[in-house]
């Protein structure tokens, strides 16, 4: 039955339509029949396009086409609109996708109501549309961010038992070795790899979370690029024997100079040099090259592997991203070591690309970094380390290790002890002080973080007594962050390391006298 619109009842639905002009979210109204006769501005652009008013083509909601969730299509006889009039009841937001003309496919929560006059007569009915596709963005970002969260805990605990297995059996090997020296020297070799890799792992994990947090400091001095080559080069190199890789290097004669800092420098071409050596099958081709151009120099990492799928090369340098997934391709890793790369690269006014042609065709990374004209005046060097020494010292020390674990303090006093030094332990901040009272030693190794009284109160007291101005304190922590490092240097401290503890570090700083305290 045909029914038309007294201008009574026209005004009925204006009074709504003023009303729909002002909400911010899109909305239309047709007449009993279905034709559309408004829509506010949300809706035009909703739609991509104005649909015809008071036009059959158009009954209920416009020409334009819809579909569930699922992408199956819903009838234009079957929208809300359509839904609302036919059964003169409202019809409550569920999830409806709404396509533009030109493909554009938006995420509506429909709300239709049927309209009455006073006399219950229906005037037409009111459809609300809230977009919320990008709420759904955002929901989808944050269930990816989620997932990757949890490959990443099950990578990190994959990655970190992978070499706790052969140091526990190391220890196992240890106790039956009997005095077979060279079964004790082989597993000696293979319990310092692995713990190597774990330390690395972690320092990574570290370095990452700093870069991210902006607190990552760099020591920047003018440096020789030969030397950056070099060190990440001894560095990949057991990577690459492994898996017996060739490795071709082609460098410019002239010397050319980075402001830089040459550890992460060379930690960035290793990481490159160790991936193109893990993704790359035994018996492949690794170039490495530098190339000076204009007032920066490029450094590729050009391999023959597995190459990268075009479509992952704008994501791999994100952290926790792994392209390869299946456990033959992946090897070991986080997925940081890429994220490492840029972030350090980006610290040194740099950039670095990656390309590759495919799967199967090999790999390219690029890394520009600015060079510096001439050598200028280098910054004095940290104080240099023996490799060859491993704690033997040739003085002998009154060293006191304090730390509330017993197996730490306990273990790393054997070491020192091995090394000709005279040690005793505490384990706790209360029995440190009482100790360097009787002992009078002249190293104090203390952790921080311990019962009773904190490293950092013991050492502020401890330099509160007479005796103390040639003890050489040195904080032994798991916090690296510069802000610890600021208060154990407040507190007290001369030196600040973080555990475990590197041999040959500790063994510098032993034989190093009292730094200048610091002013301020
Ligand atoms: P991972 O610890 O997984 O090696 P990276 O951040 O170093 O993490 O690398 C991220 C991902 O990029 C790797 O998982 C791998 O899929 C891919 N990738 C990195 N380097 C190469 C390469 N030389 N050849 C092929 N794929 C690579």
């Amino acid at each position: 039955m045909e029914e038309t619109m007294s201008s009574h009842d026209a005004d009925g639905l204006q009074r709504w339509e003023r009303l729909l002009d002002k909400l911010p979210v899109a909305a239309y109204t047709c007449d009993p029949d279905g034709l559309i006769i408004y829509f506010n501005e949300h809706a035009l652009r909703l739609w991509g396009r104005a649909p015809k008013l008071r036009d059959v083509s158009e009954r209920f909601c416009g020409s334009f086409r819809l579909f569930a969730t699922d992408g199956t299509p819903i009838g234009h006889d079957e929208c809300w609109m359509a839904l609302a009039l036919r059964h003169r009841k409202e019809y409550l937001g569920s999830e409806v996708i709404v396509q533009q003309p030109e493909g554009a496919r938006r995420a509506v929560l429909a709300h239709a109501n049927p309209v009455f006059d006073d006399d219950g007569k229906l005037l037409g009915a009111i459809n609300i549309l809230v977009d919320i596709t990008d709420h759904k963005r955002s929901d989808e970002a944050l269930k990816e961010a989620d997932r990757r969260k949890d490959e990443f805990l099950a990578v990190l605990s994959h990655e970190l038992r992978n070499p706790l297995a052969p140091l526990r059996n190391g220890l196992q090997v240890l106790r039956r070795a009997g005095g077979n020296a060279a079964i004790i020297e082989q597993t000696r070799e293979m319990m310092d790899r692995q713990l190597g890799h774990m330390i690395r792992l972690i320092d990574d994990l570290l370095d990452l979370n700093r870069i991210t947090r902006n607190r990552l400091e760099l020591r920047k001095q003018t440096i020789q690029l030969s030397d950056v080559i070099q060190s990440a080069m001894e560095a990949a190199r057991p990577a690459i024997d492994d898996t017996a890789q060739q490795l071709t290097v082609s460098v410019p004669a002239e010397p050319i100079h980075l402001y830089g800092d040459l550890t992460r420098l060379a930690q960035v071409l290793c990481n490159l040099l160790t991936n193109s050596a893990k993704y790359t099958p035994p018996g492949g081709i690794i170039a490495l090259r530098a190339d000076l151009r204009g007032s920066e120099v490029a450094l590729t990492v050009k391999d023959n592997g597995i190459g990268i799928p075009p479509a992952d090369l704008p994501r791999i340098f994100e952290m926790f991203s792994k392209v390869h997934r299946t456990m033959e391709q992946t090897g070991s890793g986080l997925g940081i070591g890429l994220a490492l790369v840029r972030g350090l690269v980006e610290m040194h006014a740099g950039t670095v690309q990656a390309q590759s042609d495919g799967p199967g065709k090999g790999s390219v990374f690029t890394v520009r970094l600015p060079v510096v004209s001439s050598a200028g005046t280098a910054m004095p060097q940290p104080a240099a380390t023996d490799s060859a020494s491993s704690l033997k010292s040739a003085v002998r020390r009154r060293i006191l290790v304090v730390d509330d674990s017993w197996d730490a303090a306990n273990s790393l006093a054997m070491l020192l002890e091995l090394g000709g030094n005279e040690v005793r332990t505490a384990y706790d901040g209360v029995e440190a002080i009482e100790a360097a009272e009787s002992f009078r030693p002249d190293v104090i190794l203390m952790d921080v973080g311990m019962p009773k009284l904190n490293g950092l109160d013991a050492a502020r007291r401890i330099r509160n007594l007479p005796w103390s101005d040639k003890v050489l304190l040195i904080a032994l922590t798991g916090w690296g962050q510069d802000e610890n490092r600021r208060r154990s240097r407040a507190a007290g401290f001369d030196y600040h390391l973080t555990k475990p503890v590197n041999p040959q570090e500790l063994e510098a700083l032993l034989g190093s006298p009292r730094p200048l305290p610091v002013q301020g």
